[in-house]
């Protein structure tokens, strides 16, 4: 039998009075006596509501945020009314929600697309949870996430994953049905979560519009995306965190500059729909809602003594890429102390937190390469050639970064990307142009989800490893294969492994470990394993 809503509230909050089931005191619902005028006493969807499935993050010791998004019809604006919607949750300690330790009811505002967000505490440190949402006499699928371990805990283990580049139309999400089966403690999404762009007629499947700008078609696109029930089954068996890239708003855009030609003012709004529209659909914090056109996405998350990721941003604040961001010799923009990728702020931000840090292992999770790379030490490309778009086109920030690292050592530094589509492992030198020169840390490159590496990938690889030889700071790269980064941390070592798929142009995959590489706590630069 159904319930209505006003009863479900009304048994909800009977039961938040005591509000625990279970042991342990609870905390944090932030939305008791916070009802809006407007929530529909009754619910009738045109369709199963929770098309897009659930998902957590951003993981503290005592809460995580768990989201959901009503939407009947994710392709077509979400087929939701117009009012607000209140949605009750559960959290328990087993997957058949039998231990409650938590209930709740939380808005979906219409303007926010029906997106929920809810930001439960009171939870134990280090521990997995199971939670479920419900509206209407429907029930959303199981999601399994898990908190952090309490801070300074002496941890022996920490494992996780990270991604990116999962443009849909190139290929199935066949690493997300291999990670969701992965062990893990987190997953890390380094940005283009989404791609903008319009429909291909190659693809193995489609877009469902030319390429978006307004808030309506980028919840489509969205719709679209988070459809996919391997992306649905790798957020409902982790907590993630998140960074975006480009591809969220505009390939290559550069703070308020735009790939193509639209007017500031147009790319502005442009900007805050395209924010608005990812925090709707990611489990982020309301520290995390879109302003207008900014999106508070540069944060820092600890497990344990073990590791802290600080998690850039590298695109709302940057300044323009140099040389017209062509693929080439450097221009002297290139050099300038002026180009940021962060912005002071950010830079700040994490220079602080990087100089206070007691972590073992203190990982910068960002977008573009960081390390530099001369794609021009091959027959194929005589001359320099340098990606603009990448950290090569702000040498001045990156030496800055680099110099930090030396002088003050933080422990154990990793570099974390994505953007390139391939696979790569290099050691951060004090000089790149000298191998003799300090190793200072260690960036581990993950390959796309399904992005294709320069449509055809034979040649664009081929092309690539004909110049890793006069880059002898790089200790591998791969660009034939597609899938995911997966990282065991101890406080000894830190292992990389590049897990791949057997194929992302059929639904279904195997995944394969290409190649692993260890870090070993003390000594920066990587070692195959
Ligand atoms: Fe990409
Ligand atoms: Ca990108």
């Amino acid at each position: 039998m159904k319930r209505s809503l006003t009863q479900q509230i009304l048994s909800t909050r009977l039961r938040r009075r005591g509000l625990l089931v279970g042991t342990g005191a609870l905390t944090g619902l932030a939305i008791a006596g916070q009802w809006p005028q407007r929530v529909l006493a009754q619910t009738r969807f045109s369709a199963y509501p929770f098309t897009l499935g659930v998902a957590s993050g951003d993981p503290l010791p005592d809460g995580v945020v768990l989201w959901t998004r009503l939407a009947p019809d994710p392709l077509n604006g979400g087929g939701m009314p117009a009012e607000d919607v209140a949605v009750n949750y559960t959290v328990a300690t087993d997957a058949a929600l039998r231990n409650v330790v938590l209930q709740g009811t939380s808005i979906a505002p219409a303007a926010l697309a029906h997106s929920v967000h809810v930001e439960v505490s009171g939870l134990q440190p280090g521990r997995t949870y199971w939670y479920r949402f419900e509206v209407g006499g429907e029930e959303s699928p199981v999601g399994r996430t898990r908190t952090a371990p309490a801070p300074g805990t002496a941890l022996n283990q920490f494992k996780f994953a990270f991604a990116n580049c999962q443009e849909y139309q190139n290929g199935f999400y066949t690493a997300y049905e291999n990670m969701a089966k992965e062990d893990l403690d987190l997953v890390i999404h380094l940005g283009d979560y989404i791609y903008e762009g319009g429909v291909s007629s190659t693809g193995v499947r489609q877009h469902n519009s030319p390429e978006v700008t307004s808030l309506e078609a980028y919840r489509n696109r969205y719709g679209l995306y988070k459809s996919d029930p391997n992306l649905k089954a790798a957020h409902a068996a982790f907590p993630w965190t998140f960074t975006w890239d480009d591809h969220e708003v505009d390939n290559n855009y550069a703070g308020f500059v735009p790939e193509d030609d639209q007017s500031v003012r147009n790319f502005i709004l442009r900007r805050a729909a395209a924010s608005q529209v990812y925090y709707e659909h990611m489990p982020l914090r309301a520290s995390s809602r879109a302003r207008g056109e900014f999106l508070l996405l540069y944060r820092r998350l600890s497990f344990g003594n073990l590791v802290t990721f600080n998690v850039l941003d590298t695109r709302q604040y940057r300044t323009n890429q140099p040389c017209n961001d062509t693929f080439g010799s450097r221009c002297d923009e290139s050099f300038s102390p002026a180009a940021t990728m962060t912005g002071d702020r950010q830079q700040n931000w994490l220079l602080s937190g990087l100089n206070r840090s007691t972590a073992r292992w203190n990982v910068i999770a960002q977008q573009t390469m960081f390390s530099q790379f001369n794609f021009g030490q091959s027959q194929f490309l005589p001359g320099d050639a340098f990606n603009a778009d990448q950290w090569d086109g702000y040498v001045a920030q990156r030496d800055r970064l680099i110099q930090f690292l030396q002088a003050r050592q933080p422990a154990n530094p990793i570099v974390l990307t994505g953007d390139i589509h391939s696979s790569w492992v290099h050691d951060i030198k004090t000089d790149f142009d000298d191998p003799a020169s300090a190793t200072v840390g260690t960036e581990f490159v993950g390959t796309s989800i399904s992005s294709s590496f320069g449509g055809n990938e034979a040649q664009t690889s081929a092309l690539v490893s004909a110049a890793v030889p006069g880059n002898p700071h790089t200790k591998f790269f791969n660009g034939l294969n597609r899938g995911y980064v997966r990282c065991t941390i101890t406080p000894e070592t830190w292992q990389s492994d590049f897990r791949v798929v057997s194929t992302i142009k059929a639904e279904t995959a195997e995944v394969s470990t290409l190649a692993s590489f260890v870090v070993e706590n003390g000594q920066p630069g990587a070692q195959p394993v």
